[in-house]
């Protein structure tokens, strides 16, 4: 194990560890801190935490635990943090005091911070992070509801949430190459300076700054980077690095986002012949066993082989009015326990390749299901591979699973993902 990340929430985790296995390491993901001290083989580790919105005193206990259980299977491994690449976070944190209490926890005293992930339109210029095309504090991170980002000066954001001096390596530093940036590094450690923003504007800066961290203790980025550190340490990109066992039994899509992507995806597979069941959340509030009822309907179909697709996606306007009667928790927590116990119920019934529409339903799933780490494999489509795992539902079985962020995938990411993990043609 050469490398140890600690992602501060669940899909990001998965978004570092695919950048990994496509630049060539083997990478098991972790839902949270494992209890044991247990064996991994594995060149990657990604842990995934729940960790950007907590209080910062939580937020630094579980990674520094994170830390501290990466470090026991190899004391010298690098550890990166992993961020969003729009560097979500408050004044209070929780980029800043993380940061902080991983650098103490590996007796590091200068580290870097750079969310650039240019292949996805985040790039760093003088400090600034720019969204596509304008500035951070432009984009519509302004307006997220928990962590607005109003500031795109990085340097000044970092400051704001840390104790340690924040400096900056300009690009026409990085430009120069990695002798350059570490050079630089060095001069504004003797400056005083804890913790440097990096820019990086596209993949080769990346690939530089790869080359210049590559023996740093703790770095600390968003997936980005992830894409130049795996080749300093001799990693190619190559097929065994994301090979997962031959796929088997049945196959089932569970969606639970409402996102413009998602209604596209499960139009496409009902448009496209599949079998579908629709959930209305006020009928769910009303069912006496509501998932028994749509194992019901599900079950002939498994039997026969047939892929199925039980969904809650529903458009904005149908949203806005169960919410309205249910309320938006209710509504949400009400959807992710049904759609958590279908898939656990699916398993037991025999499924063995599972698609997961939604952030959110995804960790209801993870959990229903009792997985504690997956093996990552190939992307099916940018920040989404296909994973395994162990479940009890599959009572000691293997089995496939996507867990895609509501926004993310092609039109027919359902069908192109069972065709991909069965090696079918016309992908
Ligand atoms: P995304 O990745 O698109 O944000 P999530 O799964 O994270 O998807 O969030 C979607 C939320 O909306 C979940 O809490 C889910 O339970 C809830 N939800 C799903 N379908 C409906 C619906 N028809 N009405 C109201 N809420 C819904």
């Amino acid at each position: 194990m050469r490398l140890g990340c600690i992602a501060d929430d669940f899909t990001g985790a998965t978004d570092v560890a695919n950048n990994l296995v496509r630049a060539g390491m083997r990478v098991v993901q972790t839902i949270g801190v494992p209890k044991d001290a247990g064996e991994v083989d594995a060149d990657a580790i990604v842990v995934a935490l729940k960790s950007r919105t907590t209080p910062a005193t939580d937020a630094i206990a579980e990674s520094v635990r994170a830390c501290e259980w990466l470090r026991g299977l190899n004391p010298t491994a690098q550890i990166y943090f992993k961020y969003c690449s729009t560097f979500d976070s408050t004044p209070e944190g929780n980029i800043g005091p993380v940061t902080e209490a991983l650098m103490d926890a590996v007796g590091s005293s200068f580290t870097i911070a750079t969310p650039a992930f240019p292949d996805n339109g985040r790039s760093v210029f003088k400090g600034h992070l720019f969204v596509g095309d304008v500035l951070l504090s432009d984009s519509s991170m302004r307006h997220h509801p928990l962590t607005p980002m109003t500031d795109a000066n990085l340097v000044r954001v970092l400051q704001a949430q840390s104790r340690r001096r924040v400096g900056l390596v300009d690009h026409r530093v990085v430009r120069q190459g990695a002798l350059a940036i570490k050079q630089r590094f060095q001069q504004l450690e003797q400056e005083g300076i804890g913790m440097a923003v990096v820019d990086a504007i596209d993949n080769e800066d990346l690939l530089t700054l790869g080359a210049a961290t590559a023996d740093m203790a703790l770095v600390t980025a968003g997936s980005g980077l992830a894409m130049g550190l795996p080749a300093q340490w001799g990693f190619e990109p190559n097929a065994s690095a994301q090979r997962l066992p031959q796929a088997v039994g049945a196959q089932a899509i569970l969606a639970g986002s409402c996102s413009a992507a998602t209604q596209r995806q499960t139009r496409a597979f009902i448009d496209a012949g599949g079998a579908a069941l629709p959930l209305d959340p006020l009928q769910l509030a009303q069912a006496e066993n509501p998932v028994a009822d749509i194992l019901a309907w599900a079950q002939p179909r498994v039997n026969q082989g047939e892929r199925v697709m039980v969904y809650s996606t529903a458009d904005a306007e149908s949203v806005k009015a169960v919410q309205a009667r249910l309320g938006t928790q209710e509504a949400g927590e009400l959807v992710e326990r049904t759609l958590g116990a279908v898939a656990q119920g699916l398993v037991r019934l025999g499924v063995r390749q599972l698609i997961v529409a939604g952030g959110e339903t995804s960790g209801a799933c993870v959990q229903a299901l009792d997985i504690d780490r997956m093996q990552i494999g190939p992307q099916i489509d940018p920040g989404v591979p296909w994973c395994y795992a162990h479940s009890p539902a599959a009572s000691g079985e293997g089995l496939h699973l996507t867990l895609k962020s509501g926004n993310f995938g092609s039109d027919d990411f359902f069908i192109k993902a069972f065709k991909m993990l069965n090696n079918e043609a016309a992908v």
